[in-house]
């Protein structure tokens, strides 16, 4: 086995084995860009790492100074060498792209011989000292854990002393002073001198990289982005470019498109005289990409010419990282860039129209998940915005939140179910928590490609940054705007789309689909397979849902008709009646308030199918808490004041015991319902129906489906079918409008999977609710297993996902299967769909395409979601 590969032996193809950065260095060596040399040490390596107890083998140790030797020669200079040294940079690289997650170290080689001989060579003493002060606070705090706080707070105390203001005021001498301060540092905080062999530096800093892997951001991050923890990390070994060697010089980062609208126009910034992270730390404000035009026209346009060239290799915007060293321009890095979803929609259209992409290579790009975010709410356009301040639009999006300083504390007020902003001077990696918890992020300082900008365009949340003109007190926890003060907790509103920060809480408005959305979705559906249709119980509902592109509606619950205010008093006396006759009375009013709700849902659907699930939670879900009565009760009897209330009151605790269950969601639910009171099932079956046949009068298709829930037995679907015939054929007789429909059932408990070919007898569909089926399978109720459990089953690795996130192919999805084969030996032209919330997951959707279902259901807002996820399925 190999465990070290040059930059010429790698390509694009290999990033599993030498990480993506690696990879995309190869791949630039190797098409001929200016890529300073060097090799990488595998991800294989980093696992013989872990392997051998976090030790470096002979085998990874020999392989890594070989390829040192063979750099040293392709290069001229000797790390550590006393004439012309080598520096080089030792850069972490990932199977997926981690940004900010793993720590790099620049300046390597850097001692107190080689920094004499760097600046004697480049005649250039103030930035060689400036180069070793920054390799000893990088390696430091990277290899050797001393926080890079305690050199910030010596380089500020120094500065105090000399009476500076700014970095560049510090001359060689000065750096040279410091640089004996910062040894000094370290010797107290570690015990030990700071190392000065660079080839001890090196083979430390490989096993640091290699331990960082497992540090806590990075594993926060994985799971964010559900990559694997067993892939490791490989690490890079290149030689240094120096940025900051005067004015002829600089680094920065560029997009190749606009990664927050997906504009066709380079996008990025640079800074003159610096090196590595400061353009991305926030320190100094960088200028904006274009501006380099002006300063160094020449580099600008070879940076150009290198940018077009790469992003036409990969086919997609590339995010580039490049070092200018005395004029001369250098690549250090490229990746697929990261971008909203606004921009990834736009980018994949353009590059429909550019000839670049063909439809379904755009289709296939697109994240359905990231998708998801177009449909994110803004503010409306009706109001007068009065902004406090403005800062850089660097991720769009409107939140509004409580403001909060500090990310643990973002991270525990969003677990009890707050709305906050975090607020920042900057962000960093350590910040992530509090980045997921909180609506928006806003920092004061740094640029549109700063920490918090790129994280938050990544998750698609709203993010402001650089915004100077709000002055952050992190010690009193307040704001200063100008003469405006705002504190901890007061509620704010921004817009990442514009950078304005609004006070309080700010009308919003529902968001509507671009052009380009609309034509990437519509490519989608040419592409797909699965129809898509929505779970809608009302007629604004149905009609967002049509308007999303919905075919129909999949699961319409009819109890959330039950549940509206007016008709909770008829719905109880329903339940609390003592006679049939009282019953029926409770019913009959029930009737034309159910058929009114169908034929507005039947109204917006034009014609599409609905799929109507009759009656299905435990009656007493629509009952008072028995708790709360039974303090009203008790203290009513002490009065004794109101007989007539009292007696009502306790009535209904009677009721209410009787109803009682001890597993309701196990009990008396779903078709055992309509068994024991057909009565129930009845009225909404002849609601339905006298909404379809009055719509049809209308000279309007209707095609309702009836849903019955909950199976378990054919013998329940036989039953439960006749009654809703004979609901048919009543109101057949009654209004004399004939009209079609089906009748089915919901596949939710495993009996109903595993004798889907006696049920498939009485179905006409199926549909399977793979939430309840989920808990059947697993023996999980959810309720109490979210809270209590299951995240630590998710977290520890017990499962890899939460089944009822993603739909569980192992067991779930083998009940699934089950029931759509036999069904289908039973009845060949049986229609088979999926309404549980995994109707609208990716996973679960590409599940649902290899096992031939003919449709998905899932929230209007997720129909894109799943048009696009079922058409990469299809793919
Ligand atoms: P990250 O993954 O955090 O972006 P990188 O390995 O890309 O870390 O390094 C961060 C920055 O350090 C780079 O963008 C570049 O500016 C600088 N850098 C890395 N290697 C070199 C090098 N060989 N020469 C000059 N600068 C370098
Ligand atoms: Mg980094
Ligand atoms: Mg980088």
């Amino acid at each position: 086995m190999t465990f070290v590969y040059a930059f010429e032996e790698g390509n694009r193809h290999m990033k599993k084995l030498i990480g993506g950065k690696g990879a995309n260095l190869a791949e630039m060596t190797n098409i001929g860009l200016p890529v300073p040399e060097g090799f990488t040490i595998s991800t294989e390596a980093c696992l013989d790492y872990y392997n051998n107890g976090e030790t470096l083998s002979d085998q990874v140790k020999q392989e890594t100074f070989a390829a040192l030797k063979a750099l040293e020669k392709k290069t001229g200079k000797e790390l550590g060498g006393k004439e012309d040294p080598l520096f080089v940079s030792i850069r972490s690289g990932a199977v997926a792209s981690m940004p900010g997650m793993m720590d790099t170290v620049l300046n390597l080689g850097m001692n107190d011989e080689t920094v004499e001989a760097m600046a004697s060579l480049t005649d250039n003493p103030r930035f060689s000292y400036d180069s070793y002060r920054r390799f000893i606070q990088m390696f430091s705090d990277v290899v050797l854990g001393v926080e890079t706080y305690f050199f910030e707070r010596e380089l500020e105390k120094y500065r105090e002393k000399k009476g500076y203001t700014s970095d560049p005021e510090m001359t060689a001498a000065d750096w040279q002073e410091l640089i004996q301060t910062y040894k000094q540092l370290v010797d107290t905080h570690t015990g030990r001198p700071f190392p000065i062999d660079p080839h001890e530096q090196l083979l430390l800093s490989v096993e640091a990289v290699f331990d960082s892997w497992n540090n806590d951001r990075a594993a926060i991050y994985r799971k964010l982005h559900q990559i694997p923890h067993d892939l490791g990390t490989a690490v890079n070994i290149q030689s240094m470019v120096f940025g900051n060697m005067g004015d002829d010089s600089g680094t920065g980062v560029a997009f190749t498109r606009n990664p927050s609208t997906g504009e066709a126009l380079l996008y990025g910034e640079y800074l003159v005289n610096a090196q590595g992270e400061d353009v991305v730390a926030g320190i100094r404000t960088p200028q904006p990409i274009s501006t380099m035009k002006d300063v160094m026209p020449e580099v600008f346009e070879e940076f150009q010419a290198v940018c077009n060239r790469l992003e036409a290799h990969y086919e997609d915007m590339q995010d580039i990282e490049f070092t200018v060293e005395r004029g001369k321009l250098y690549v250090l890095q490229t990746r697929n860039g990261k971008r909203t979803s606004q921009a990834s929609v736009q980018i994949a259209v353009d590059m429909v129209e550019e000839g670049v992409l063909t439809k379904e290579q755009a289709v296939d790009r697109v994240d359905p998940e990231q998708l998801h975010q177009l449909l994110h709410r803004r503010i409306d356009d009706g109001y007068d915005r009065q902004p406090l301040v403005k800062g850089l639009p660097a991720s769009p999006g409107a939140a509004t939140g409580r403001i909060v300083f500090d990310a643990d504390e973002a991270d525990r007020r969003h677990k009890d179910g707050e709305r906050v902003i975090l607020i920042r001077p900057e962000t960093t990696p350590d910040d992530i928590h509090g980045i997921i918890a909180a609506e928006a992020v806003v920092t004061s300082r740094g640029g549109m490609t700063s920490h918090a900008a790129v994280v938050a365009r990544g998750m698609g949340k709203a993010c402001i940054c650089g915004c100077e003109g709000m002055k952050i007190n992190l010690q009193d926890k307040t704001i200063q705007i100008q003469e405006r003060k705002l504190g901890h907790l007061d509620l704010i509103t921004i817009d990442g789309s514009t950078g304005e920060v609004f006070e309080g809480d700010v009308p919003m408005v529902e968001p509507e689909l671009s052009g380009e959305f609309q034509l990437l979705l519509n490519w989608a559906d040419d592409v797909r397979r699965l129809g898509v249709r929505a779970n809608a119980d009302n007629p604004a509902d149905a009609a967002k849902a049509v308007e999303f592109g919905a075919e129909g509606i999949g699961l319409c619950r009819t109890e959330h008709m039950f549940m509206e205010q007016e008709r909770v008093p008829v719905v109880r006396s329903m339940i609390l009646s003592e006679t049939a006759s009282e019953r029926d009375e409770a019913l009959r009013q029930l009737l034309p308030m159910q058929q009114e709700d169908f034929e507005g849902i039947f109204k917006a659907m034009a014609g599409r199918p609905v799929t109507i699930r009759l009656l299905d939670p435990p009656l007493h879900e629509f009952l008072p808490d028995l708790e709360e009565l039974l303090i009203e009760t008790t203290k009513l009897e002490v009065t004794g004041e109101n007989l007539e209330l009292l007696q009502q009151k306790q009535r209904l605790l009677r009721k209410l015991r009787e109803l009682h269950e001890f597993n309701p969601m196990l009990g008396h639910r779903g078709c055992r319902l309509g068994m024991t009171n057909p009565e129930i099932y009845d009225m909404q079956a002849e609601a339905v129906f006298r909404a379809a046949a009055a719509l049809e009068q209308n000279g309007m298709n209707v095609e309702p489906e009836i849903m019955i829930p909950l199976v378990g037995h054919v013998n329940e679907l036989r039953d439960m079918r006749r009654v809703v015939e004979e609901a048919a054929a009543r109101v057949t007789d009654d209004t004399g409008v004939r009209f079609t429909y089906t009748i089915g059932t919901m596949i939710e408990v495993p009996r109903a999977a595993l004798t889907a070919d006696h049920i498939a007898a009485e179905a006409d569909f199926f549909s399977f609710g793979t939430n309840d089926l989920t808990q059947t399978t697993f023996g999980y109720s959810r309720d109490d297993a979210e809270g209590k459990f299951l995240q630590r089953y998710v977290d520890n690795g017990t499962l890899d996902t939460n089944p009822f996130v993603t739909l569980d192919r192992d067991g779930v999805g083998r009940l699934v299967q089950e029931g759509v084969t036999l069904g289908r030996q039973a009845k060949p032209d049986l229609k088979t769909g999926i309404c549980g919330e995994h109707g609208g997951e990716p996973a679960s959707i590409a599940f649902c395409e290899e096992q031939g279902l003919d449709y998905v259901s899932c929230s209007p807002f997720r129909v894109p979601v799943a048009r696009l996820a079922a058409a990469q399925a299809a793919i």
